[in-house]
């Protein structure tokens, strides 16, 4: 910038636009204006040192006074206070003058919104929160700097590797190598030691710019093939900034910790491999996860919680169990076994009840549907990378990935009237999307699967009304299931859209009075709602804390109209319904996973696929244990009799361990009073009772409901 206004002198106005774009532009990309300021400096002084002779130069005076004036900044604080400083300062001078607790707390700044180093130069008016390890994105700004870390040990121990990529992720943060070998558990070791020595280094982490070209240059020299394929692709007028910390230099927009002695709480979690930029045909990458934290509590907290996830993961769970399995000449399908299919069977019944009990009607559609029907509903053009297709007699038919168009065909069959409406139908819809096989998470994410999805028809006036009796309903459902703990989402219209704005105004509103009645709180999304209509979205919270979105309720103007469905309003012209799409546990494959994973295994009585076993101390027992065993099915219980002739304290072991909810214990003394001694799963012993008692006990159990 100096050299251009010292050889050519530019009009002020000129000039002031191009340094405002200048800035403009560098904040769009995520760059910081730090050295925006010494440019403007420069001009100021050059600009100070001209004769203010003529005109042009007595306005390109004022015009670099006036920013001057702006380089003694006003800074706001988040409690409203604002701090004058006579010259540009740093946002950790800011914080130093604030107190010296926070100093040292510092990890960022948010000026205006934006995160920046605590290096960043403030050099005119504005708004500054310092961010601690206390703010979210403190914590962002610490495992994005343990990733630096983590490569920069990497590097030092294994100077051969190639550095890419090293993201935060949910509750850490990884970074993928290219290197000759995997890394054993024991390099992992190695490098979160040497990861220690560099933090305790507390060595300053500095920021520059570089050209693009140059830094692919400077890259490239460095051995680095896939960093500086990176930054090739980022557009060639732009700025690179760089990091480094000690001898490490990495690419990233930032913002760091302004040293490494501020990473102090972290753990290296796991190995895997990962194919570069997540293609197949690429190099199989190292990749590294870990963890940080702000304290040492948070990271012992959140390890206890990996353990406990992976003793309840549902994969583990379904083989131990026997409740399912999946095999690869079916990639992502299922195969039930009996025990989960119980379970599958418990949830699809209470599911048909809710139904029944609420105006829908159950109705069964077609698999295999022909091409020209997904054309008009559009899912031929958006859809088709994850559809299965197939074909007979020369025509092309797919297999559905939603049950929806087939729903709207059900009510195409007759001419319907406003009187039909609200017209409900429900459907344990099976649906096939191809999912990339990579993926696929055991029944939890798959190809095939079976939602509860149910459409209703209706007019305008109508969606409010049932979207208030379906936030109850749904609401009612994952109680019933033991969810108590649902965070409410409303997405609102999205850039892309189909309907006019009022349509969209009438809807949305539509959707917030149904909630208000209801008296729930809910957090609106704006931009993220579909783009035929907005929807609500049901989070709910497992006992991990874990959060998953399971029910929706989407209100749509477009598919009912490509469909041409239609209804004989009241003043007899044709009209369009309102389609409301609306699911309460999802996809059944997945709602059981989390149901497995939620109570880890050990399901409430109602849902568990064996509810009680009988197990006899010794054969004088059998016939006895049959009798009972007959007495509790024919009582509606699902019974098994363990008839086998092993030790008792075995047999009470494996059905422990198979989370099964009563074990009967039946020995002389059992036969001889004609009683039953109990024992819950959690090992508690109920003593001897008779049967009646116990099936009453069981009577109420499986009736209580939270
Ligand atoms: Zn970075
Ligand atoms: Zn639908």
């Amino acid at each position: 910038m100096v050299g251009v206004v010292g050889s050519s002198p530019i009009a002020p106005t000129t000039l002031c636009a191009g340094l405002r774009t200048l800035i403009v532009a560098k904040e769009r990309h995520g760059y910081d204006t730090a050295n925006a300021f010494g440019e403007r400096l420069t001009i100021l002084e050059f600009a100070r040192g001209c004769p203010a002779k003529d005109t042009e130069k007595v306005r390109l005076v004022r015009t670099f006074v006036a920013i001057g004036e702006r380089t003694m900044p006003d800074v706001r604080l988040p409690d409203g206070a604002v701090k004058h400083f006579d010259a540009p300062v740093t946002v950790a001078e800011v914080a130093s003058a604030i107190g010296p607790g926070l100093a040292k707390a510092a990890l960022a700044g948010r000026i205006d919104g934006k995160l920046v180093d605590t290096s960043f130069v403030i050099d005119r008016d504005a708004s500054l929160a310092i961010v601690t390890d206390k703010d979210p994105e403190g914590l962002e700004v610490l495992r994005h700097s343990t990733a630096h870390l983590l490569a920069y040990a990497v590097k030092e121990l294994f100077p051969d590797a190639q550095v890419t990529i090293g993201p935060v992720i949910e509750d850490g943060f990884y970074y993928d190598f290219s290197y000759k070998r995997p890394f054993t558990p024991e390099d992992l070791a190695a490098i979160e030691q040497r990861m220690t020595e560099l933090a305790e280094k507390d060595e300053p982490v500095t920021r520059r710019l570089m050209p693009r070209d140059e830094a692919v240059k400077f890259f490239e020299s460095m051995g680095e093939h896939y960093k500086a394929e990176i930054i090739a692709s980022i557009p060639s007028n732009e700025d690179i900034s760089l990091y480094s910390e000690g001898t490490f230099i990495d690419l990233c927009r930032g913002p760091h910790v302004p040293s490494t002695g501020k990473l102090k709480v972290f753990k290296l979690t796991k190995l895997a491999g990962a194919y570069w930029r997540g293609d197949s045909r690429n190099e199989m990458l190292q990749r590294i996860y870990g963890t940080a934290w702000a304290k040492k509590d948070d990271l012992e907290l959140y390890l206890h919680r990996l353990e406990e996830a992976e003793k309840r993961d549902h994969r583990k769970l379904g083989r131990t169990l026997d409740l399912f399995h999946l095999q690869d000449e079916a990639p992502g399908m299922v195969f039930w076994h009996p025990k989960g299919w119980t379970i599958w069977q418990q949830v699809e019944q209470t599911m048909r009840r809710v139904y029944q009990a609420n105006g829908y009607q159950e109705i069964k559609c077609p698999m295999i549907l022909d091409r020209s029907l997904w054309e008009r509903s559009g899912h031929w053009e958006n859809y088709k990378e994850s559809m299965f297709f197939t074909e007979s007699e020369k025509r092309e038919f797919a297999i559905k990935p939603m049950n929806c168009p087939g729903h709207v065909l059900v009510f195409n069959s007759d001419m319907r009237s406003y009187r039909d409406l609200p017209l409900r139908y429900g459907e344990f819809g099976s649906c096939h999307r191809n999912e990339p096989s990579g993926a696929l998470h055991g029944v939890m994410r798959v190809r095939a699967f079976t939602q509860d999805d149910g459409h209703i028809f209706c007019s305008e006036e109508q969606i409010q009304s049932e979207c208030t009796a379906f936030n109850r309903l749904a609401l009612d459902v994952y109680r019933y299931f033991g969810f108590t703990d649902i965070a409410i989402k409303l997405a609102l219209r999205p850039d892309k859209r189909l309907g006019t704005d009022e349509t969209w105004d009438r809807a949305e509103n539509a959707l917030r009075e149904a909630l208000k009645a209801c008296a729930v709180e809910w957090v609106e999304l704006p931009g993220e709602g579909a783009f035929y209509g907005p929807k609500i979205e049901y989070h709910l919270k497992d006992s991990l804390g874990r959060s998953w979105q399971c029910g929706t309720m989407q209100v749509d103007y477009s598919m009912p109209a490509q469909l041409s469905a239609e209804y004989v309003a009241e003043d007899n012209t044709r009209k369009v319904p309102v389609m409301l799409h609306r699911a309460i546990v999802g996809s059944l494959e997945r709602f059981i996973a989390i149901l497995i994973e939620h109570y880890a295994g050990a399901l409430p009585l109602w849902l568990s696929p064996h509810q009680v076993v009988v197990l006899t101390i010794t054969d004088r027992q059998t016939d006895y244990a049959r009798a009972v065993t007959d007495r509790l099915k024919s009582a509606g219980f699902r019974a098994i009799a363990d008839l086998r002739n092993e030790k008792i304290t075995y047999k009470i072991r494996e059905h422990s361990l198979q989370k099964l909810p009563y074990q009967v214990i039946l020995g002389d003394k059992e036969l001889q009073t004609q009683q039953v001694a109990v024992r819950t799963r959690a090992g508690e012993d109920l003593g001897a009772m008779p049967l009646d008692a116990f099936i009453d006990r069981l009577q109420t159990e499986a009736a209580s409901r939270p």
